[in-house]
């Protein structure tokens, strides 16, 4: 049962019962003064008569999206669905200095492979698809609505260059100045028209809004609304050589797509005066007036160990710090993808921390958690052996297979069983066996005993070494009685023995070959960065480690057939999940990578996450 006062889209017990945030509130109240309206009849009879929530996320196309896009994706599109309402996907491409298509796709897939999470489809469709849209295909608008507040007074052509706009920017409580705010009209109007048509040089003149330039807050010091820039434009091609500033653009984006809601990160709060006075201003003596969203600030998601700015993760992939924008190590959307998150623990996450009006530093670690905490629930098992060391099982015939049941998902009973074959050759983990254990060692050791995962107990009889003293074989025995891996019961039912280490092995004569790839955090930096004031100081240079494992064959047709994908489980409302892989029994969980290829087979894991959080264990010994 959901507690009281639970949201509709409650997605776990403890989302349910979290107080509602200052956005939902916000829309609560918005809804019952009827302040946006409602959906009308030609939207179907699940949205129409319900109160308007029409929320977007905008990313500019200049790099691929990080996690902390994903918080503001799984909010918008979260709120969207709660309230029956639609969710725009929208570039706001206005600089073509820094944006390429290439963004534009990996954007567009990461969006719908988060939405998916919501089983409620996406920006583009479900029931919540409010559509797909380009800042830029707004220009011309922009530009009359700009026309417009320049012959109402309130904008006008500065001919200041940059450097001479700042050195007369002033000081709180001394204004600052332009010898050109107070050009007629149609001055500005002529200059305005040679500046779109290209007559005049980049950075020679701006179109400002003509505001207050002794305002306390310097956003409203007269801000620059276009400026010249000679640049081809991946949607717009050359048709403009002049382009609108965010501010200026961002609220009549919002207003043609009649957004209610428009959700940004806090930095903007002070930009939020600036927001209502232009689309106030446009209003003024319009009728009717254009639709006037209303801007709602929220802190960033900045989680510890990590950079998340596109312009830093571009300079990590640039200077080669990286393999790509997908590298498994990268908090984007599509390297979180690749290393075998799921959308849906990335949602969870997002559920969890909340939305706040403070700015403050998440525990990396609370994600990996949502992460296992999915991963647990979903992955089906199966055993891999990373640093193998060879088992040669004496009193089992040369050619003999048994056929094992393994428990494909404790915690899904549904998922069912699979066989594993045991042979006479077995690997197993070279860390599994110690020739002098100390005490408390409770797994191989000569003459020790320890339970092979669903199969026998196994004993170490002898220890074979090369010339140099190295290990090569451990010549062990099985106890034939303990098949399934249990002793059978005494005179009082229970198991007449009992061996304290379970190991997992993988058959030799099936084993196939595999590459893992062992990753860690990119930053050994709680806040990278913090103390040199270069990210670059504080990478960890063992975060990528690859290894020859030898794996069961059970795993390398999964691969091959699902392309990892899960056997076990499913995701929120009954969907199938949205990725994730395998948990490799006692080593983490792990996912195929696209490197794998099946002709020639070549097989490559990804390691997703470790089964414990190793790094918190660390803190606490310090
Ligand atoms: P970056 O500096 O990382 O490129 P940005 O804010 O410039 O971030 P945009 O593409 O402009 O990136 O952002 C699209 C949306 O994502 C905006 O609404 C922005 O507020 C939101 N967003 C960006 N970073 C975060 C973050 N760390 N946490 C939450 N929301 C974010
Ligand atoms: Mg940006």
């Amino acid at each position: 049962m959901s507690a009281p006062n639970a949201h509709p889209d409650a997605n776990t017990p403890a989302d349910a019962a979290r107080p509602r945030n200052f956005i939902e509130q916000l829309i609560d109240a918005d809804a019952a003064s009827g302040r946006w309206g409602v959906w009308p009849k030609s939207e179907g009879p699940d949205r129409a008569g319900k109160p308007r929530v029409h929320t977007r996320f905008p990313p500019e196309p200049n790099g691929y999206l990080h996690v902390g896009h994903a918080k503001s994706i799984c909010l918008n599109f979260g709120l969207a669905r709660a309230n029956a309402g639609k969710f725009n996907l929208r570039f706001d491409d206005t600089n073509p200095a820094k944006e390429e298509r290439e963004y534009v796709e990996s954007i567009k897939r990461d969006v719908a492979w988060l939405a998916s999470a919501f089983n409620a489809g996406s920006f583009d469709s479900g029931p919540h698809a409010g559509g797909l849209f380009f800042a830029s295909d707004y220009f011309d608008k922009m530009y009359d609505h700009a026309v417009d507040l320049v012959n109402k007074g309130k904008a006008y052509v500065c001919q200041l260059t940059a450097d001479e706009v700042s050195a007369r920017r002033g000081k709180p409580g001394v204004p600052a100045t332009s010898p050109h705010r107070d050009r007629p009209p149609s001055e500005s109007l002529k200059l305005l028209d040679e500046m779109r048509r290209g007559l005049h040089p980049d950075g020679s003149m701006t179109l400002r809004a003509r505001i207050d330039l002794a305002s306390n807050n310097f956003n409203l010091r007269d801000p620059v609304m276009y400026r010249i820039l000679h640049q081809h434009h991946h949607n717009t091609a050359d048709k403009w050589c002049i382009y609108p500033m965010y501010d200026w653009a961002h609220g009549i984006e919002d207003s043609l797509e009649g957004i209610t809601h428009s959700i940004c990160t806090l930095e903007f709060e002070d930009h939020r005066p600036l927001y209502d006075w232009f689309i106030k201003s446009i209003n003024e003596g319009r009728s009717p007036p254009v639709w006037h969203s209303q801007q709602i600030e929220f802190a960033k998601l900045a989680p510890s160990y990590t950079i998340l700015s596109k312009r830093n993760l571009l300079r990590l992939v640039q200077e080669k710090f990286v393999t790509g924008w997908d590298d498994p190590r990268m908090p984007t959307i599509a390297g979180m993808r690749r290393r075998g998150y799921t959308a849906e623990s990335i949602r969870n996450f997002c559920d969890d921390i909340g939305v706040t009006k403070t700015d403050s530093l998440i525990d990396i670690g609370r994600l990996e958690a949502s992460l296992r905490e999915h991963l647990n629930r979903v992955t089906p098992r199966a055993m891999a052996v990373l640093d193998p060391i060879k088992v040669v099982v004496e009193n089992w015939p040369e050619g003999k297979t048994d056929q094992l049941d393994f428990v494909i998902n404790p915690e899904d009973p549904a998922a069912g069983t699979r066989k594993v074959p045991f042979t006479r050759e077995l690997w197993i983990e070279r860390d599994d066996f110690m020739e002098v254990p100390p005490k408390k060692f409770f797994r191989l050791f000569p003459g020790g005993e320890v339970r092979l995962r669903w199969a026998y107990f196994l004993k170490c009889e002898r220890v074979v070494k090369d010339a140099d003293g190295n290990i090569t074989e451990l010549r062990c025995t099985i106890d034939p009685d303990t098949r399934g891996g249990d002793a059978p019961p005494g005179p009082d039912g229970k198991p007449s023995r009992k061996v304290k280490g379970t190991i997992h092995w993988v058959s030799a004569a099936h084993a196939m070959p595999a590459e893992v790839r062992l990753f860690d955090r990119l930053f050994s930096a709680e806040e990278p960065g913090k103390r040199t004031g270069n990210f670059i100081d504080d990478l960890n240079h063992d975060s990528k480690r690859t290894v020859r494992a030898f794996v069961e064959p059970w795993l390398a047709n999964a691969a091959a057939t699902r392309g990892g994908a899960l056997v076990s489980g499913t995701g929120p409302d009954g969907a199938p999940p949205t990725g994730g892989g395998f948990q490799f029994e006692r080593l983490g969980y792990f996912c195929t990578d696209p490197d794998s290829a099946p002709d020639p087979r070549r097989l490559v894991f990804n390691r997703t996450v470790t089964l414990k959080d190793t790094w918190a264990r660390e803190a606490a010994k310090a």
